[in-house]
């Protein structure tokens, strides 16, 4: 039988029996875990007191704290000592979490979560982010293979055009040059076999020039977007498609419509896209057409976003990751999200942002059931299974025309290939990406499922892609599985809490120029207490990364907009400054009451030194020592460069610069010490307003 305490502040805790303790029948004891920044440790220390007084008497308690590093829990892993400190403590007994509360739960730490959370932050809210993986980010992940780092999901960043977050971000951080074209060098078909695979330039052994069905292709990119071309609103881009140019699946160009472009550009088949639907997305699309890569090769696009926002966005917030949220129950005045390892998580709201195909899955149970409309939303979008398998050469056996090359669609299943190492600057590795979407995904999943799945289903994979690549050029037969060295396979579809690729226009998607299923999907549901946000609900530039970043700032704005009109601010979770509370309670923060007050304290004033001329006449705090005591028990939170100190001459002018309205340089110069581990304007800003709340 386990006792369980629920015992919680910013701490991670966990309960574990001790079955000697329960034979004290009266009050089985428990013994509890508190891991944590040493800020907490105080406190952590005194519960033995308060709980004794209770009346606990068969209670015991281990503490693991640490200083300066971040309180994000799991820091303490990276950590050998403290890692194995709590290891021994865990082994000794059965576990079970505790219960946590926040202010809203944030389901999903990719783009859209980590971007809702970071806005909640900005705005006060103690927000803890339910992570089903072990690991942050989502479809953004990249990897090593070779000299380069590769995009396993994400690749393409767009420009700056419809309010695109990252292009200025990554532009800031690290330099527009950072910025390079991501296909250099010619294009190829490979078709009838190998037998006719064209290139698109004129010295090439087959241009494509000379191809008449590559020539229809061309029309295709100036027609398929057009609404009034795409007036039957249940027909696939394959009907429309027989319909304009003639070709059927049985044609020998089919697969330049279907692998080239339907799998190219929307992870699925040309029969699964509705195409007026797709018109009308593409006609409502408001980013740019244009994109770019990373041209540093020791980056991929989940290493900036870490170092731009995600590193804070998990200080700031509470993360549990490898917890598959299970159920979400709104009957009552809480929202209550349970996860796999059946911890209850309560929270005043919930954004929900996994994917469209997870959504599908109903592997989270709504209580009480979604609305209609939801359900009809999100079983209206599309997302089909695909992967992404980049593999590492000995040589670019494919340049038969001596050129770097583009992009290759080929008629199997690899579907669609390109080079990243090309764009990598001074790459030395050969690295061909490969993109096998919709069917060819489906195709090969089944291939590795029948070779035993896991890292044999991957080398299966691989084979299957290589044999479609080696009877691609006719100059280069069998090359591909000659110069293979080593390959990564990321099966987006298999992945239980992906479940596809990303979400496209199927029949029904889009309706109108203005209504659509993924607007339908942003309306939040339990009065304003569920909220949907993704790259599948974004209207104007969904299934990209800054789509995804919209709509988390979307939702976290929605559920700011309810709270403020309730009213129902944010709780302060992570502590707030305003050291001299006004009798109205409008939690205000003052240079020149509470900021002065601080870097008073904090260079050891007390008494009517400390307050003289510092008090506003409204404050319900007036007395000095009652001021000292309150500003004692806030030391933690004075600490606001993270250096582990409170210190007058950093965090004292830090505070009382910012209330005056400094910020950037003008505000840290001279103010940030050298241990700090905040350090940048940004993340001192941010740190400070997190602790006022805005009403
Ligand atoms: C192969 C591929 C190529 C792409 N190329 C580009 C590109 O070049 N440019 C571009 O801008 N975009 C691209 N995208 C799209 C972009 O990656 C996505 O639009 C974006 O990352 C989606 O973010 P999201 O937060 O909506 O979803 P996700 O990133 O999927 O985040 C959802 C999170 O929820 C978690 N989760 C799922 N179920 C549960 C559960 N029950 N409990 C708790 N957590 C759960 C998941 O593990 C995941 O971390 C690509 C995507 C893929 C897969």
């Amino acid at each position: 039988m386990k006792s369980i305490h629920i015992l919680c502040s910013a701490l991670l805790c966990m309960a574990l029996t001790v079955p000697s303790v329960e034979a004290e029948a009266s009050n089985p004891g428990s013994y509890s875990v508190f891991i944590g920044h040493r800020f907490f440790r105080p406190f952590a220390q005194e519960l033995s007191i308060y709980s004794e007084a209770a009346g606990f008497t068969g209670r015991t308690q281990s503490i693991a704290s640490s200083g300066r590093a971040s309180k994000a829990p799991e820091r303490f892993w990276e950590n050998a000592s403290k890692g194995d400190e709590i290891q021994a403590i865990l082994d000794s007994g059965d576990i079970e979490p505790a219960s946590t509360t926040h202010d809203v739960v944030v389901v999903g730490a990719g783009s859209a979560g980590l971007y809702a959370a970071k806005t909640l932050n900005e705005y006060g809210y103690d927000v803890l982010i339910i992570e089903a993986t072990d690991r942050i980010g989502g479809r953004v992940k990249s990897a090593s293979l070779g000299d380069i780092r590769v995009d396993l999901g994400a690749e393409e960043h767009y420009r700056a055009t419809g309010d695109n977050p990252v292009w200025p971000a990554v532009r800031d951080a690290y330099g527009e040059s950072i910025y390079v074209s991501p296909y250099l060098g010619i294009t190829a078909f490979s078709m009838d076999g190998s037998i006719n695979t064209c290139w698109r330039t004129s010295s090439a052994l087959h241009p494509c020039r000379d191809d008449s069905d590559v020539a229809t292709y061309d029309g295709f990119s100036n027609w398929y977007w057009v609404p009034n071309q795409h007036l039957d609103a249940n027909s696939s881009l394959a009907e429309d498609v027989a319909d304009k140019y003639g070709i059927d699946v049985s044609h020998r160009a089919y697969h330049l419509y279907d692998n080239g472009f339907a799998g190219g550009s929307y992870a699925t088949n040309l029969d699964q896209l509705g195409a007026r639907s797709l018109a009308l997305q593409s006609n409502q699309w408001d980013l740019s057409n244009s994109t770019l890569t990373l041209g540093d090769k020791d980056l991929g696009y989940a290493d900036i976003l870490e170092t731009l926002w995600w590193d804070d966005v998990v200080a700031n917030s509470d993360l549990l990751l490898s917890s598959p949220v299970v159920s979400i129950d709104t009957s009552g005045d809480d929202v209550v999200v349970t996860d796999l390892n059946g911890a209850t998580h309560v929270a005043r709201q919930v954004i929900v942002t996994v994917s469209i195909g997870v959504l599908q899955s109903e592997m989270i149970d709504f209580i009480p059931d979604l609305p209609e409309a939801t359900v009809a939303a999100y079983k209206g979008i599309g997302m089909d299974m695909g992967m992404k398998v980049p593999m590492r050469f000995s040589s670019a056996w494919w340049e038969t025309e001596g050129e770097a090359m583009a992009w290759l669609v080929t008629e199997g299943l690899a579907g669609a290939c390109w080079v990243p190492s090309d764009y990598k600057v001074a790459s030395s590795s050969h690295i061909l990406m490969c993109y096998p979407m919709g069917d060819n995904g489906t195709a090969l999943n089944d291939i590795a499922v029948a070779a035993g799945g896991a890292a044999a289903g991957d080398a299966a994979i691989i084979d299957a892609i290589l044999a479609d690549l080696d009877r691609t050029f006719p100059q280069a037969l069998g090359q591909a599985s000659v110069n293979y060295v080593e390959g990564i396979v990321q099966n987006w579809g298999a992945d239980p809490y992906t479940l596809g690729v990303y979400s496209y226009p199927k029949i029904g998607t889009y309706t109108t120029a203005s209504d659509s299923r993924r607007r339908d999907l942003q309306y939040p549901v339990a009065d304003g207490r569920v909220f949907f946000a993704g790259e599948g609900t974004h209207t104007t530039h969904p299934s990209t990364v800054p789509g995804a970043l919209h709509e988390g700032e979307r939702a976290a704005r929605a559920i700011h907009a309810i709270n403020t009109a309730t009213p129902n601010p944010p709780t302060c979770g992570q502590g707030c400054f305003s050291f001299d509370i006004d009798a109205d309670e409008n939690l205000e923060a003052d240079a020149l009451t509470d900021g002065l007050l601080v870097i008073r304290h904090l260079f050891g004033f007390l008494g009517e030194s400390l307050i003289s001329g510092a008090i506003s006449n409204d404050a319900t705090r007036q007395d000095a020592a009652e001021i000292t005591r309150y500003l004692n028990d806030a030391e933690s939170e004075l600490d606001i460069d993270g250096d582990g100190e409170a210190d007058a001459l950093t965090d004292g002018l830090l505070l009382i610069r910012y209330l005056f309205g400094f910020s950037g340089d003008a505000l840290i110069s001279g103010a940030v010490s050298e241990n700090a581990e905040r350090a940048s304007a940004e993340q001192i800003e941010a740190y400070i307003r997190q602790r006022i709340p805005v009403i």
